[in-house]
């Protein structure tokens, strides 16, 4: 059975656009009070109206840049003073940064973003709130992690690295955690149709739109859907990994575009 959100705060990083907005519009339709956060504020004020019109409730929306501490706790110290507690944090700002192999001509300081956003970012947000987290008393941890962070591929070894080490991040931290009041929850899709590749190829929209072509990956609202159903299940249910794909989508190299396999 279902529990609702109402009365519990949820945090979602990166929810200026695509999987992390549809997990703050989810969870506030299921009555969770929001706040979001993302380095491009005008963006989440859109997000803002959304779930103000579907929940009635405005969210606490501010400027959060997962890669800055001094943001970091700004935000969380805004979220403090405006909810007085935490529940829920979902770990979702992330990127992939180029295919680069790892050879000579390879982009550092893309690894670096990918590293500081996706293992930092996520390290730097958890330490902070899981003193709060216990302190609630129905505290949740959700890692968004990726398919990426079980099986490697080529151009992916440090985006695949990241996500490996949200894996074994996640892991230590259920484990950390047992026996407090805290759930630990990854939550792993395969390719889902956002901003993610137009910003792993930085801005080249054609490049980005033909990593989708003829194929249907998922949707930003099937994850969302993942980690609402996580979120609501009774206190004493930890779903620990939930790993979803595209229907054409067998691994991170077999896709079926129009059907054929390829
Ligand atoms: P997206 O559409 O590019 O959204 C990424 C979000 O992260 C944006 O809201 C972005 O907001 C935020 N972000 C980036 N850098 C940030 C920073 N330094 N501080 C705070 N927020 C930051 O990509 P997405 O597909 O929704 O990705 C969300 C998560 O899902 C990532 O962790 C990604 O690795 C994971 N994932 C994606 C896929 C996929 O195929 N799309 C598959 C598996 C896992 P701002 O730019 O406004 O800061």
């Amino acid at each position: 059975m279902a529990i609702s959100g109402e009365g519990k705060v949820a945090i979602v990083t990166g929810a200026s656009a695509g999987i992390g907005q549809a997990i703050a519009v989810g969870l506030a339709r299921v009555g969770f009070s929001l706040a979001v956060g993302a380095r491009r504020k005008e963006r989440l004020d859109d997000v803002s109206k959304e779930i103000e019109r579907i929940s009635g409730a405005r969210p606490y929306a501010a400027a959060l840049d997962v890669t800055d501490t001094t943001s970091v706790e700004r935000f969380i110290s805004g979220v403090l003073d405006h909810y007085g507690k935490v529940n829920v944090l979902v770990n979702n700002a992330g990127k992939a940064l180029g295919l680069d192999h790892i050879d000579a001509s390879a982009n550092e300081d893309d690894w670096q973003e990918m590293l500081d956003t996706n293992v930092m970012g996520l390290l730097r947000m958890t330490k902070r709130l899981v003193p709060y987290l216990i302190e609630s008393g129905d505290g949740h941890i959700i890692n968004i992690g990726s398919t990426a962070g079980h099986e490697a591929y080529a151009g992916g070894g440090v985006y695949c690295g990241t996500k490996f080490a949200v894996r074994a991040i996640t892991g230590a931290l259920r484990q950390e955690l047992l026996g407090k009041p805290v759930r630990v929850s990854s939550i792993d899709p395969g390719m889902v149709e956002t901003e993610f590749s137009i910003v792993r190829f930085h801005g080249d929209e054609d490049r980005a739109a033909k990593v989708y072509e003829g194929l249907r990956p998922l949707r930003a609202e099937d994850v969302a859907d993942c980690v609402v159903f996580a979120a609501t299940r009774p206190f004493h249910v930890n779903i620990d990994e939930m790993i979803l794909k595209s229907i054409d989508q067998a691994d991170s190299r077999r896709v079926a575009r129009h059907g054929q396999p390829s």
